[in-house]
């Protein structure tokens, strides 16, 4: 079997462990051990979370969990701001059209993350408005927006922030209760180092409230149903027990390591990567990039597809490209889950041999030499 990397912002590598687990036999999801590895799962969740509210599970993938951070909390005829700087904050505006709610869209330039005080103006615009909708890491463009920053702006409203931190929960910073953010949806296949599969969401008291007077129609993706049983650590339908088991692992690192180190880990990858990037001579893509990925711009003289393919047939590693209007355009390198510095390396030493190879005059190794002097430093 040929060696493969993936470096890409989800799915991101399993670890060995967690692996295993998933190779042990399954067990039924009303069994006391079963039980105990979702109230197990749950806790440990809260402080990957950085909160003391309680986590709820879906078995799904992330979007299953932002159609129900629309289902769940709004009602008919509702009007939101949705921040849409790419392709995931697009999602949230069509979740919510689909759902008959009203959008006020903040369209931003991709590669640039949300000025606060549009969000700020539009809401003293708009009084009414029931919730902000944002990303904490733009995955299409891999730029990181201020959510502590809007988080100010909307818990001094009776407006609800909703974050998709689906790629960017545990590689950046993301304080649910120190910041007042109401709701964090995230999921299992990036920074949580476990297959595709599972989704999860963290509410405070607000967003319960809100829940409350929700009419949007909701069944599979009832928060409400997924919490309660949460709580007694069951499940109102069969779960992916599977993916369970490798999360526990999972969640025991980042337990182990501490989530603030997790994410240090990550900003010293980014870093790196960055640094590497730009000793290449190549422009990075986002203006204020995540811990999550890099996203580099291509030079136009550069076919991206036909490189993307080269590194996967020849060199058996995966970036991941750009989608829609960036196809071809950007490369995005993630270092995301359980990676470290060598990782880093491998990623950056291909990336300057592909771009070689493909005819891309670079000086090979600066890459490499820029990374190796981040870290040491
Ligand atoms: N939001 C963000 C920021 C993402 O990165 C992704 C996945 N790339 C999603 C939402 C959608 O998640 P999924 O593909 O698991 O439904």
């Amino acid at each position: 079997m040929k060696k493969k990397w993936l470096f890409t912002p989800g799915p991101t590598p399993i670890p060995p462990e967690a692996s295993l687990a998933m190779a042990q036999p399954i067990d039924y999801h009303r069994s006391a051990d079963t039980v105990a590895l979702i109230k197990d799962v749950l806790e440990k969740l809260k402080h990957v979370f950085q909160t003391e509210n309680d986590v709820l599970f879906l078995t799904s993938s992330g979007t299953g969990g932002m159609e129900g951070a629309v289902a769940n909390l709004l009602s008919r005829g509702d009007k939101v701001v949705v921040i849409r700087s790419g392709k995931f904050g697009e999602r949230w505006s069509e979740i919510c059209t689909a759902f008959g709610v009203e959008v006020i869209p903040i369209d931003v330039t991709y590669g640039n993350s949300v000025d606060p005080q549009t969000v700020g103006r539009l809401l003293t615009e708009h009084p009414d408005v029931k919730a902000v909708y944002a990303t904490l890491c733009e995955t299409s463009t891999g730029a990181l927006h201020d959510i502590e920053a809007l988080a100010g702006l909307t818990r001094v409203r009776p407006t609800l922030l909703v974050v998709d931190a689906v790629s960017a929960l545990g590689a950046d910073d993301l304080q649910m209760d120190n910041w007042g953010v109401d709701v964090v949806v995230s999921c299992s296949q990036k920074g949580l180092m476990t297959p595709p599969g599972l989704a999860f969401a963290a509410l405070n008291q607000r967003a319960w409230n809100a829940i409350e007077h929700s009419d949007l129609p909701k069944y599979y993706l009832d928060y409400r149903k997924a919490y309660e049983s949460g709580l007694e650590g069951s499940v109102p339908y069969t779960p992916a027990v599977t993916l369970l088991t490798a999360l526990q692992c999972a969640l025991d690192r980042i337990c182990a390591e501490g989530i603030r180190n997790t994410i240090a880990r990550h900003s010293r990858l980014a870093t790196a990567t960055r640094s590497a990037v730009k000793a290449l001579g190549l422009p990075l893509f986002a203006v204020s990039p995540a811990n999550t990925l890099t996203s580099i711009r291509l030079p136009t003289e550069i076919d991206g597809k036909a490189f993307l393919k080269l590194m996967l047939d020849k060199y058996g590693i995966t970036y991941a490209g750009g989608q829609s209007q960036l196809s071809g355009k950007i490369v995005r390198i993630a270092h995301l889950g359980w990676m470290n510095e060598n990782d880093v390396i491998v990623a950056i030493s291909a990336f300057e041999r592909g771009l070689a190879e493909i005819g891309y005059d670079i000086p090979l190794g600066a890459g490499v030499t820029a990374a190796q002097e981040a870290f040491a430093r």
